[in-house]
């Protein structure tokens, strides 16, 4: 497994992973198989969208924001119940395909990590496997 710190700096924040990612499937070594990102947090998620109009992850964390906000009927003691719900709506792991020794991404693509109760210091562990 490789590991990699994730330095977060707001509450709600999409920050691309794509370089780390793709310097720890250089470091494996696999020519084909598939690489497993894993986020082990319970507030933050990975996915993978347009890496080429900021606005696009401007307009997900606003729409996310706005789907679930934190509420005062929440009960969980930590008051970050809303973090944690977008945690599981995002989910904390992608996989990606491994071909000739490389991440094989569409052109437009991007692997974000999702901050939803920062700022923090995290991490990113990734798996490449045959
Ligand atoms: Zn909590």
């Amino acid at each position: 497994m490789i590991k990699f710190q994730v330095t977060t700096k707001s509450g709600t924040e999409m920050i691309d992973v794509t370089v780390q990612v793709r310097d720890a499937v250089e470091k494996s070594k696999l020519k084909d198989g598939v690489c497993l990102v894993f986020v082990p947090h319970t507030t933050a998620g990975v996915t993978i969208n347009e890496n080429a109009d900021p606005a696009v992850r401007r307009d997900m964390l606003v729409e996310l924001n706005k789907l679930v906000p934190e509420r005062d009927y929440f009960t969980h003691a930590e008051g970050n119940s809303a973090g944690h719900i977008k945690s599981s709506l995002i989910g904390n792991t992608k996989q990606i395909i491994v071909e000739n020794g490389r991440l094989a991404l569409g052109t437009w693509q991007g692997i974000y990590f999702c901050e939803f109760d920062g700022p923090r210091e995290r991490e990113v562990w990734i798996k490449v496997t045959e």
